[in-house]
């Protein structure tokens, strides 16, 4: 079907750009960087959509988001229906829509992203999920199932225990989730800064699973508060979403000087804990010279935050080149516009102290690319003879991080793999029983939308199990 705007173009028309705030202004405060479409570049943006009838894009998206449809309800400015179809697939479309790889997912599948132009459908996807935040009262109103009688436990309030609960609560099965912080949402709340996504949208769409009737228990650390075979015994079903938090250390002298730290604890003393507001008890160093090592999204989130914390001079220290950085591609862009620094092909040797035992700065080894690693890209080598120093009084670690062994060291009956990660099928079962798991503590360190979509394939057979199970298998 084309539409209006093709048929005058004779084209496929531009595909829309996120206003930004300025970059000048936005490396000195935390407010979100990505403002949103207008209403109208939103009804520009979907009426670009040629509405595929196989529609690749859904097969992109691991949550399968009738994206056609709900982008020919904007079309027609019909936001309402808009929203209920975007609802009805995606338990966290407003947060989704603001962190989602969208052009690895969704747009990436998309037909006209072979003429460079893919619907923009995770800008519209946020625009639909924030226009339903703004008007609540034109939404149905929330239906409670019947219920069913079973009661499920899950572990972790991250997008992989936030999705599971709500798809199995909307299916009628009472749901708790244990939560080893004090408050909600995994990385989306600790690791994932303000001026990417507000806490308050992380807030808002938590809120919408309480009023389907999921419980949030906070401060139980499952492992030492309660042990899984308890939790086990104590519920009909049991879903792990714990993460992959514990940090990789660097193993290299230093490590344990002040002022050195792990971008888990950088970001979640400035997210979870407040410490970007000024005024904040929570203490955090806001240094002149801030070096980050690492080339993921967690590194560009670190360095981000380094900057708006008041660095001068705050730097992206990677070992290979930019083209193999992990990060978004808007991530590094939007680094780079906030002036940080890149200084690619460099490996961290030690880190330097001076004799109260603060960190004074880096002793670097410069890097070449040799053949390709396992994983494929090429492999980072020394350059003999090329040492030198750089200069910092902070230094975040952000090379990765592994599955904690705190929960699955109480139940070594639960099948893990070399590195620590529980081993499911496809649906998300484990060797036990009525314990199924998903998200990072299953896939490593991976994305919210990943997460997501194990939650959601993990809820169907939970289901399914449920209702085939008569009693509760005792651990
Ligand atoms: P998590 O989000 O890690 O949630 C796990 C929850 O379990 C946490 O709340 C934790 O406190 C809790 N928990 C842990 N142990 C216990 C226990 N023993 N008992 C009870 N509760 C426990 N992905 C993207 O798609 N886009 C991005 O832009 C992006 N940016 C990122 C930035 C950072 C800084 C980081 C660290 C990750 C980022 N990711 C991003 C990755 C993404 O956030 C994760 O893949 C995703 O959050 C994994 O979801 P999860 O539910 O499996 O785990
Ligand atoms: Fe695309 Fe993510 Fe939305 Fe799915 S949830 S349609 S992958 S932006
Ligand atoms: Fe629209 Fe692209 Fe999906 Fe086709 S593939 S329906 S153009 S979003």
């Amino acid at each position: 079907m084309k539409n209006n705007l093709q048929r005058e173009n004779g084209r496929w028309g531009q595909r829309v750009l996120m206003p930004e705030q300025d970059h000048h202004l936005r490396c000195r405060n935390f407010d979100e960087v990505n403002l949103g479409l207008s209403e109208e570049a939103a009804i520009a943006e979907a009426r670009r959509c040629l509405q595929c009838k196989s529609a690749p894009c859904i097969a992109g998206c691991p949550v399968a988001v009738d994206i056609p449809a709900f982008i020919a309800a904007v079309a027609g400015t019909r936001m309402a229906e808009a929203a209920r179809i975007l609802l009805a697939d995606n338990t966290l479309p407003a947060i989704c829509g603001r962190v989602c790889p969208q052009e690895e997912q969704c747009e990436g599948l998309c037909v006209l992203d072979r003429k460079g132009q893919a619907i923009a459908v995770g800008y519209l996807e946020r625009f639909v999920a924030d226009w339903a935040l703004r008007h609540p009262e034109q939404l149905a109103p929330t239906v409670i199932p019947k219920a069913s009688g079973k009661k499920v436990a899950v572990v972790g309030s991250g997008p992989a225990g936030l999705t599971v609960a709500g798809e199995l609560a909307r299916m009628g099965h009472e749901v708790i989730i244990y939560e080893a912080l004090h408050d909600t949402g995994g990385v989306l709340r600790y690791g994932i800064p303000e001026f990417r996504l507000p806490k308050e949208i992380v807030d808002i769409e938590v809120a919408r699973l309480a009023q389907l009737g999921v419980c949030i228990e906070c401060n139980v650390v499952v492992g030492k508060t309660i042990t899984l075979p308890k939790m086990r015994n104590e519920h009909d079903a049991v879903f792990i979403a714990n993460g992959a938090g514990l940090p990789t250390m660097l193993n290299i002298p230093g490590e344990n000087l002040k002022g050195v730290f792990s971008a888990n604890e950088y970001l979640t003393r400035v997210n979870l804990m407040g410490a970007w507001r000024q005024d904040h008890a929570t203490p955090i160093p806001r240094s002149r010279q801030v070096v980050v090592i690492g080339g993921g999204n967690t590194a560009m989130d670190a360095v981000r935050t380094a900057r708006r914390l008041g660095a001068a001079r705050a730097v992206i220290l990677y070992r290979r080149s930019e083209a193999e950085m992990p990060a978004r591609i808007e991530e590094i862009k939007h680094a780079k516009e906030e002036g940080v620094e890149f200084v690619m092909l460099t490996a961290p040797l030690e880190i330097l102290g001076d004799n109260q035992g603060w960190v004074n700065g880096l002793r670097c080894q410069a890097m070449r690319l040799g053949e390709p690693d396992t994983s494929g890209r090429r492999r980072p080598v020394p350059v003999e003879g090329k040492v030198f120093e750089l200069e910092a009084q902070v230094v975040v670690n952000a090379v990765g991080t592994g599955a904690n062994p705190l929960l699955t060291a109480t139940a070594p009956e639960l099948g893990l793999n070399r590195w620590g990660n529980i081993e499911v099928d496809t649906t998300g079962q484990t060797n036990l029983a009525g314990v199924f798991a998903g998200g990072d503590i299953v896939r490593g360190g991976a994305t919210v939308i990943l997460a997501m979509g194990d939650g959601k394939r993990a809820a169907g057979a939970i289901d399914t199990y449920l209702q085939r199970c008569k009693g509760r298998p005792l651990m």
